[in-house]
């Protein structure tokens, strides 16, 4: 079986800041650091840093006083934040600059008068961190029929922003069906919202035209890696999420030769080794990987730990 790595793929530079943030806490704090929400959507990882001692919890008020506390890369609302500064607890804020740079976009709409709309999925923790961090009602949209449905007089003046894990192509219907509705709308160049969902998305597209099956490695709450699979399969090419090794079924690969295997941003290399592995207890496999973009973004750790 010819197997062919997307590229790139896996970790992002918001994904590995935010490990890196848990990992330095725990190094210069000492366990148990506390850390709001899966740090990042991906059981191993979350895992992998328990048993180095960090508690992983919902809500602040299962983290006792002053005990180090640090905020997921998907970002809270400001509610969390008053509520962490009321309680008076040492708080990392791993919220990835991306998504901070969405959020600051929609306070600057605000602060023009503008009315908000949040293209993302309702329920995603990065959109209830957004829609609880601007002063002002947002208007969430998922889809050209919700932009169709919403009650604003067609004059008022609008911005959007979207989801950091969704991207440009994700977006351009939507947006195109806001621009359509409204004459007063602005939005940001969404060209830049997310560098490694537009990249990831891209080499998934690649990799659709070369292969008979797409791996996807990442975790089934993953926003990211559920939309590689759903591209994959777009492109027509059955295509699978798979957390690891142990789940891959032998069924999805008897008529394949060539299979694709890319990583959501959540989903560390040593997975896709366990996949790869998996495969070859299934037959003799060779493995290349395609030519890609090169990355090389890399996000400051917080000051308090930067030195440590
Ligand atoms: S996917 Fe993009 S926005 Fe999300 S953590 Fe990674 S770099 Fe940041």
């Amino acid at each position: 079986m010819e197997v062919y790595l997307a590229q790139p793929r896996g970790f992002c530079a918001g994904v590995v800041r935010a490990i890196e943030i848990v990992e330095r806490a725990l190094e210069k704090y000492g366990p148990p650091v506390y850390v709001r929400h899966e740090i990042v959507h991906n059981k191993y990882v979350v895992e992998s840093l328990k048993n180095k001692g960090a508690i992983f919890v919902e809500e602040l008020s299962e983290v006792p006083p002053k005990a180090v506390t640090v905020f997921s890369a998907h970002g809270v609302a400001r509610s969390v934040e008053e509520e962490a500064a009321a309680r008076d607890l040492p708080v990392l804020n791993a919220t990835c600059p991306l998504v901070t740079k969405v959020h600051n976009q929609g306070k600057r709409y605000i602060t023009k008068g503008r009315t908000l709309i949040l293209i993302g999925h309702a329920g995603h923790p990065e959109v209830e961190g957004t829609m609880g961090q601007v002063p002002a009602p947002v208007h969430l949209v998922q889809s050209v029929q919700e932009v169709k449905a919403l009650t604003l007089p067609a004059d008022t003046p609008v911005a959007y922003i979207t989801q950091t894990t969704l991207s440009v192509d994700d977006t351009k219907d939507i947006i195109a069906a806001l621009q359509a509705r409204f004459t007063d709308i602005q939005g940001p160049d969404i060209r830049d919202i997310c560098y490694a969902t537009q990249n990831r998305q891209s080499a998934v597209r690649d990799l659709s035209k070369l292969v008979d099956v797409i791996l996807v490695v990442g975790a089934a709450n993953s926003s990211n890696s559920n939309r590689l699979r759903e591209i994959g399969t777009e492109a027509g090419v059955a295509s699978y999420l798979i957390a690891d090794g142990s789940a891959l079924n032998p069924e999805w690969l008897k008529d394949a030769r060539t299979v694709g295997v890319t990583a959501g941003a959540s989903a560390p290399e040593v997975l896709v080794d366990d996949v790869i592995e998996a495969m070859r207890r299934i037959g003799p496999v060779k493995v290349s990987v395609l030519p890609g973009r090169e990355e090389n973004i890399e996000f400051r750790l917080p000051a308090e730990l930067a030195a440590s």
